[in-house]
């Protein structure tokens, strides 16, 4: 018989989708795991209370650095062994693709570990570009430039090149080679000796991917240049006399790949263009197989939409033996594979913690005690004689017949025939006959599809202090799944089934689809709320993309954050960034607190004025007023339950 905790690790499937990060200590509280020695772990509910003492409250994002370099170093591993194992003959190199997640800490953090195994950057956008120049990269890294470019973005690259990087602009369309020619024309007459970008080329493949980003491959793709076009790119360099400047091959089929089938048919289409160009003397040295290995969110292993059927090492074996042997097949040397991976190698270093702030009731409560009088309206004795004699032989049709009589309850109640306390006696009725109901059904070997959508409608729904569309958008646009657990008391067996609501008054802002290991859980396993206890939550691998794709719907601005280093003798706080407050997220919308604090000041001038309020009174207000501006978005934690 395995303890509770065992079970309560199973139940969140931590071991499936945590990767080694993540696991339960003795007191029950999720623990972060150091990537070099399984011993070394942070417990986050620590880390919370320690933040709280600070004075920063949940919601917060927690960023463990470490387990980005973990994550660097199993990609790094796993190619390496690859690379030996089918003694590959070219390099592995990775450019991290900004747009992922732009922070500063995690850029800065990147480069600090690729830097060691010359992992570069990639850029899809002008400020992007303008950011990656002003970073430091190692002397061998790459710097590559995806997306639509424009004259100015293109004249950005050679300065960028001038300055001794070794940018690649990946053409994307025709006018960008036309543009890159004029500039390579007006920078050589400058200086015949001067540093000039390499020139890319993307590739439109008839292959696609698979999963929710399926469209970014395949002939219709938005991107990528057809052969025709690849042709002309040719012709116009070797006109040119810069020929050699073509340096790189690149195709992106798309994000989260589930499936590694697609992938290596991808593969192999691109190996094969890479060949023929080389047959045709283009002296193309890298093959960019663009980005798109998969997260496991859901731990299945599986072609689900949150899931992969590979990892790593399977990944590289694939890429690295298809081209390899494609390579051979045509006779040409093999190229040095770029890998522009974003989401995972950042998905996993940050969680967002955030407190339950209340429970929202579904079924209505029976708030004063009832009692049923001789004189109440038929269909309310109705209701209550169910209640008393539903058992386990009869609680189908007993459901049934409160179905009905809710109806009639309501019909009645528009036709002015019963009055609200009729109303409120009858709703509570109902309830207690849907639960019942579902107690006794719950019991049966196979619960049948009305019960289980009554199952949904019982459970209990936890107000969370967060917003979807500014921490987990991904969620709430795309239905992608992101674990969530509880950060203390897996010691003790969840007994409540809960969906989550925000803060936001969307009701969109909910999260009713959980990770499972076979299936998609409409409710997840929570705690009861006690009275006066926090109950803290976190929602896990929220690292790529979540945080740059988040918005301030309703005005709620990014969360504080707190950068974490797992250390032997327990968890370091390096820092903490405060999270935005009032007068930062109304400036998001162009609004001025100065301004508006002088327009309520000289409303409650006006009051003071007329004598509505005295002077002491009249400046408190202000005062408070102003104040609220340094407060933050998201709701103070007081448990009022
Ligand atoms: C988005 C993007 C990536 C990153 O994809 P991931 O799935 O995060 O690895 C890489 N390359 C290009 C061109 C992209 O647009």
């Amino acid at each position: 018989m395995s303890s509770i905790l065992e079970q309560t690790v199973e139940t969140y499937g931590i071991d499936n989708w945590g990767a080694g990060y993540f696991g339960a200590n003795r007191k029950g509280n999720l623990v972060v795991i150091s990537p070099d020695n399984e011993t070394i772990q942070a417990d986050v509910k620590e880390i919370i209370d320690d933040l709280q003492k600070r004075g920063v409250s949940t919601p917060v994002l927690l960023r463990f650095p470490q387990l980005l370099f973990g994550q660097i170093r199993r990609l790094q591993t796993a190619f390496k062994k690859s690379i030996k194992e089918f003694e590959y003959e070219g390099g592995h190199l990775c450019v991290y693709p900004m747009k992922v997640n732009q922070n500063r800490a995690v850029i800065e953090e990147y480069l600090r570990e690729g830097s060691r195994f010359n992992f570069g950057l990639e850029a899809g956008s002008k400020a992007e570009l303008y950011a990656a120049l002003g970073l430091e990269q190692s002397k061998d890294s790459l710097l590559v430039l995806n997306g639509f470019k424009d004259r100015d973005f293109i004249r950005l690259a050679f300065s960028g090149a001038s300055a001794g990087k070794n940018v690649v602009i990946v053409v994307e369309k025709m006018s960008e080679l036309t543009h890159t020619l004029d500039l390579i024309t007006e920078v050589t007459k400058e200086n015949p000796d001067a540093n000039l970008p390499m020139i890319g080329v993307r590739v439109k493949l008839y292959s696609k991917g698979s999963g929710k980003w399926e469209k970014s491959g395949g002939e219709a793709a938005k991107f990528g240049l057809t052969t025709t076009e690849i042709l002309e790119v040719i012709r116009q360099l070797n006109e040119a006399g810069r020929i050699d400047m073509l340096k790189l091959l690149h195709f992106h089929i798309g994000s989260q790949l589930t499936d590694i089938k697609r992938i290596k048919n991808a593969m192999k289409e691109a190996a094969r263009t890479y060949a023929k160009i080389r047959q045709m003397g283009v002296p193309v040295e890298y093959l960019d197989v663009g980005g798109g290995m998969a997260v496991d969110y859901d731990g299945s292993r599986t072609s689900f939409e949150s899931s992969a059927n590979y990892n790593a090492r399977e990944f590289a074996n694939d890429v690295i033996y298809v081209i390899k042997t494609v390579c051979d097949d045509e006779n040409v040397p093999h190229p040095t594979i770029i890998q522009e991976s974003g989401r995972y190698l950042s998905a996993y270093h940050a969680i967002l913690v955030t407190n339950i702030q209340d429970e929202i009731e579904t079924v209505v409560e029976d708030i004063t005690p009832m009692t049923i009088d001789p004189d109440d309206p038929q269909v309310v004795k109705e209701l209550a004689d169910l209640r008393e004699t539903i058992n386990a032989k009869n609680y189908r049709e007993y459901y049934h017949d409160a179905l009905e009589h809710r109806e009639e309850l309501f019909t009645m109640f528009n036709l002015g025939l019963i009055t609200l306390v009729d109303k409120g006696k009858g709703e509570v009725l109902f309830w207690d006959v849907c639960e019942k109901a579902d107690g006794y059904a719950q019991m049966k070997k196979y619960v049948s599809e009305e019960f289980d959508d009554l199952r949904k409608l019982l459970c209990a729904k936890y107000l969370a202090n967060f917003s979807v569309f500014r921490s987990m958008p991904d969620n709430w646009a795309l239905e992608q799944l992101f674990p969530i657990i509880p950060i203390h008391k897996l010691n003790k067996k969840p007994t409540e089934y809960a969906t989550l609501c925000d803060i936001t008054c969307d009701s969109d802002g909910i999260v009713d689809k959980f990770v499972d290991l076979h299936d998609v859980k409409p409710v997840l396993e929570l705690h009861k709320l006690t009275k006066n206890e926090p109950y803290y939550i976190a929602m896990m691998l929220v690292g790529a993309y979540q945080e740059v794709m988040g918005n301030n719907h309703n005005l709620f601005g990014v969360p504080h954050e707190a950068h974490i280093y797992i250390g032997e003798d327990g968890p370091i706080i390096k820092k903490v960034i405060y999270g935005a407050t009032l007068a930062d997220s109304i400036s998001q919308v162009r609004f001025d607190a100065e301004q508006l604090h002088d327009t309520f000041r000289r409303a409650i001038l006006a009051r003071i004025k007329d004598g509505k309020l005295s002077t002491k009174e009249g400046n408190d207000l202000i005062e408070y007023y102003q104040d609220q501006a340094e407060s933050y978005t998201y709701l103070a934690h007081n448990p009022s339950k």
